[in-house]
């Protein structure tokens, strides 16, 4: 046993750690071990070094690897997509000459495809344009969204980019540039994750999902036709005759027959939910039409709403928009109706130059807000995969201004 524990210890280590840089810092598991572990991984220990340095040196030791360690944890570099590109490449290497030969041409075929859609994929996320915000492709992008007035207000400026910030548009803190519609920053791509390349990004997700499901639904294959050679009646779903000590040194002996194949499939086996389960997420997103950076802004309201500091109030259809700060057409099919704000007292908004007409009301809970940005979740992917698809007709038809959103609640 003492090569495959090894393998197992080594394939549990690299899925914790592939596990938690995924899923750590998803608002969604705020407050789950997860997110702990990702903090004790990434703040805690860090800070326990720095602070044992402290006692020590005197913080000597930090100050001359600080600027590397800086630039390892907040610069733009390509460390995890190298460790990422590393994993599939040498999983593939370790994998494929004992899987090869043993595969029908149909898998042979299928497979290669498999393999190779992944780095297809990797290679357009991590090096098209994510919507990088420039003098040049502003208005281009003003004219995507409209501002919500909820979690988008207009007239904000970027401060370091000096730039009006468009509708869903956030400041990249790693690339220091605006994108937009900015879900998040992508340590595996290296990239942002925005309007221009999430298509590609749910793609690689999709395709990196497929190939560990699939190598290692065909690397079980091999595991058990291995450790027939040993018992013909040897099967995965262990037999009720069959032992568990003599189940285990039968599967023990499959894995070990080819160590290549059976530690890469014991890895895809355990990676591949957690990819899933990623996909998963980004698709839930969608579905309720929002971003990684926007479900943090719908979580923070919904704290502000719960101490009652948030107001909201109706929005004329027919509005006058400042032409300063806002564009005069959108191919968003919805218009916001209604004004969220909060005060800093509680008490309700007095401000005379707030849009909006009629009195203030207090909100408590998300569900009563509306989130224009979900506009169902067919058009949802449309908006996602069809850039700069127009979801209504040239200014001079639209003489409504937009209509009423259909969909009443938040579902982020
Ligand atoms: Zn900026
Ligand atoms: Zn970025």
């Amino acid at each position: 046993m003492g090569l495959i524990a090894k393998v197992a210890t080594v394939v549990l280590a690299i899925s914790l750690m592939t596990f938690v840089a995924f899923f750590g810092r998803l608002p969604a598991l705020r407050r789950t071990p997860i997110a702990w572990m990702y903090r004790a991984i990434w703040v805690h220990i860090p800070n326990a070094v720095l602070a044992l340095d402290q006692a020590l040196t005197g913080g000597r030791i930090i100050a001359s690897a600080g600027a590397f360690g800086h630039s390892v944890w907040y610069g733009r570099h390509p460390t995890v997509l190298i460790f990422y590109i590393l994993l599939l490449a040498v999983g593939e290497i370790l994998y494929l000459p004992g899987a090869w030969p043993r595969l029908s041409r149909f898998h042979q075929v299928a497979g290669a495809i498999a393999i190779i859609l992944p780095y297809v994929f990797l290679y357009l996320a991590a090096y098209s344009d994510p919507g990088v915000i420039t003098a040049a492709t502003h208005t281009h992008y003003m004219s995507l969204y409209p501002y919500d007035f909820t979690l988008f207000h207009p007239g904000q400026e970027c401060r370091t980019c000096k730039i009006l910030k468009p509708p869903r548009s956030k400041h990249c803190a790693v690339c220091k540039r605006c994108v937009a519609r900015l879900d998040h920053h992508c340590v595996f791509i290296n990239n942002c994750v925005g309007y221009g390349n999430q298509h590609w990004f749910l793609l690689l997700l999709l395709s990196t999902a497929v190939l560990t499901t699939y190598g290692g639904v065909l690397g079980l294959r091999m595991i058990s036709e291995n450790a027939q050679t040993r018992s013909s009646l040897f099967s995965l779903w262990k037999h009720r005759q069959q032992t568990w000590h003599h189940y285990f040194i039968l599967l023990s002996y499959g894995i070990q027959k080819d160590a290549g194949v059976g530690s890469v499939t014991l890895l895809a086996i355990m990676t591949s939910p957690l990819v899933w389960g990623l996909l998963g997420y980004h698709i839930y997103l969608i579905y309720c039409g929002t971003t990684i950076n926007e479900s943090m802004k719908w979580q923070d309201w919904q704290a502000e709403m719960t101490d009652g500091f948030a107001f909201r109030r109706r929005l004329p259809v027919q509005r006058n928009r400042n032409p300063q700060f806002e564009a005069n057409w959108t191919r968003w099919p919805v218009e916001p109706a209604q004004i969220l704000v909060r005060t800093e007292d509680g008490e309700l908004p007095n401000d005379m130059a707030l849009p909006g007409e009629g009195s203030w009301e207090r909100v408590w809970h998300l569900r009563d807000m509306e989130n224009i940005y979900d506009i169902g979740f067919w058009d949802n992917l449309v908006d996602i995969f069809v850039p700069n698809h127009s979801f209504r007709a040239e200014p001079q038809a639209d003489l409504e201004g937009g209509k009423r959103p259909k969909h009443k609640k938040t579902k982020a």
